[in-house]
């Protein structure tokens, strides 16, 4: 039998903190929302998806992998119209989690994962990795899980459309915690879709936009949550558990260079940008 190493990082004692360090597993920090998903998902799917496969991952990692809590709100005023939402300031969500990402490396934690699950979150947790590796003598990197799972989604799937409150995330729910989904709630998004554009075009599409969603739905769903099945969920559960796990190996054997200076003259080491 295997003893499960402790993999939730605010389950350990400071001591024990001592330890985890010397062992270097990877510092995931889960970003999800508080954003209204459709009338069939509740407002926490975002940050609910995105920790069960952390934590998952942390459980199977064998000591590898400690889970900070998640942060559970994010950039979200184009959902503002459907009551529930929380919005944080872009400039705000950077600041806060960067303060994380740095009290980690701080400790001397050297590989640290965002881990995201809120589309409009992307751009920001990208700055916030850059961002830590500049300012730490730690690395930071970002991922989104549902990345990792595409391409076993792409097996199963039988809707065009990954956004929001879709087959995907909704198989997922519903293959976590059923019994949270509003079943006979679900109904297909009226999606506008163009070449280059599309309602929520965050992803995969040339130009990047997000209008205000009150303007073209009144369900708050993008895609088509009717064709989800906790089968598929189960599908892209472990295909995301997986991945997230193969990232970490890669993660924490990319090595930490010294940097060399080309400078033949001094430089002004004393600024602070
Ligand atoms: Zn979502």
């Amino acid at each position: 039998m295997t003893v499960e190493i402790e993999y939730r990082y605010n389950h350990l004692t400071w001591p024990e903190m001592n330890e985890a360090i010397a062992r270097q597993p990877v510092v995931l920090l889960p970003t999800g929302s508080t954003e209204q998903h459709s009338r069939h998902l509740p407002l926490d799917t975002d940050t609910f998806l995105v920790e069960s496969v952390c934590l998952e991952a942390g459980r199977r990692a064998g000591g590898r992998i400690l889970v900070l809590p998640p942060v559970p709100y994010g950039l979200n005023m184009h959902h503002i119209d459907f009551p529930g939402t929380i919005h944080i300031e872009p400039e705000t969500f950077i600041a806060f989690c960067l303060n994380v990402t740095k009290s980690v490396a701080y400790h001397g934690f050297e590989k640290i994962l965002l881990v995201n699950g809120h589309g409009s979150n992307g751009p920001l947790v990208d700055l916030v990795a850059r961002k830590t590796v500049l300012a730490t003598q730690s690395l930071c990197g970002a991922v989104g899980y549902m990345s990792l799972a595409m391409e076993a989604f792409n097996a199963v799937r039988e809707t065009p459309v990954v956004a929001h409150s879709d087959e995907l995330e909704t198989s997922l729910y519903l293959y976590l915690a059923g019994e949270r989904v509003r079943r006979s709630e679900m109904v297909a998004g009226n999606d506008v879709m163009g070449k280059y554009v599309s309602s929520d075009s965050t992803s995969n599409y040339p130009v990047r936009f997000n209008d205000y969603w009150g303007r073209w739905t009144r369900d708050g769903v993008h895609g088509d949550p009717t064709a989800a099945t906790p089968d598929k969920g189960e599908v892209i559960f472990e295909a995301a558990v997986s991945g997230l796990i193969e990232v970490v190996e890669e993660w924490r054997a990319w090595p930490i260079e010294e940097r060399s200076d080309q400078h033949t003259g001094p430089v002004q080491s004393q600024i602070r940008w």
